[in-house]
């Protein structure tokens, strides 16, 4: 007999969070919530909104806002995923870009945003069998998660990651901006006030700098088997 449980995954940018957590999902049947994708389509919002730029931010406006938006996710068979979904518009695409990149850790730490985003992700996962990925998972999110992982890597190999997922996207980007967003919104998700990125004290880390994809998936996966047997 297995049961169902709750994996959560924390962890710096660009570490492999998703492609572990979308595995894991695969593998387990279970649901998978990428919920830097819903910050990054509040972002998205604000931006559209002329809320926030490079050198302002009416947080009062975006605030005002967020009763009346509404972010969804919807599964994707042929991607194999769930696509998100921003006032019932297909988002994917356009919160993956550095723009957003650029903008999103400053509207991360407005209270009032997470309060909404952590109330909605709860509910996503209260009937467990849930992977879901963050910053705060393990630690606000789901505090009794039976599973709490947390990765890191070093920023460089982190970077280059993330760099070679926008060139294959067709993104014309520069490796040092990419590495200077990288280490830039770390350091904002580790020092904002409110649920500050920390691996919880229950959590298993995993330096991934030098591990490939099969290694971490196989380790976590007995992780997952001790767990659910
Ligand atoms: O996971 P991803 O890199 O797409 O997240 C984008 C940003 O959203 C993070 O850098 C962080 O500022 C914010 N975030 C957060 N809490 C989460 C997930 C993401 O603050 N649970």
């Amino acid at each position: 007999m297995t049961k169902k449980i709750t994996i959560a995954i924390d962890g710096f940018s660009s570490t492999g969070k998703s492609t572990i957590a979308k595995e894991l999902a695969k593998e387990l049947g279970y649901i998978y919530v990428d919920t830097g994708a819903m910050y990054r389509a509040i972002t998205l919002y604000a931006m559209q909104q002329n809320y926030i730029s490079g050198n302002h931010f009416n947080t009062e406006a975006l605030i005002g806002d967020l009763a009346d938006i509404s972010i969804s996710f919807s599964f994707n068979d042929t991607l194999g995923f769930a696509e998100v979904y921003l006032n019932n518009l297909n988002v994917e695409k356009q919160i993956r870009t550095i723009e957003v990149s650029k903008l999103v850790s400053k509207v991360a730490t407005i209270s009032e945003v997470r309060k909404k985003l952590v109330l909605e992700q709860q509910d996503m996962g209260k009937n467990k069998g849930i992977v879901m990925d963050g910053r705060d998972i393990g630690t606000v999110v789901f505090p009794d998660a039976e599973l709490k992982l947390f990765m890191t890597a070093s920023a460089d190999k982190r970077a280059k990651r993330r760099y070679k997922e926008l060139l294959d996207r067709g993104d014309k980007v520069i490796y040092e901006e990419i590495l200077h967003n990288v280490q830039e919104r770390d350091h904002i998700d580790s020092t904002r006030e409110d649920s500050p990125l920390t691996i919880a004290k229950d959590a298993v880390e995993f330096d991934n700098s030098d591990m490939g994809l099969k290694e971490q998936f196989e380790r976590i996966m007995s992780l997952v088997s001790s767990k659910i047997s």
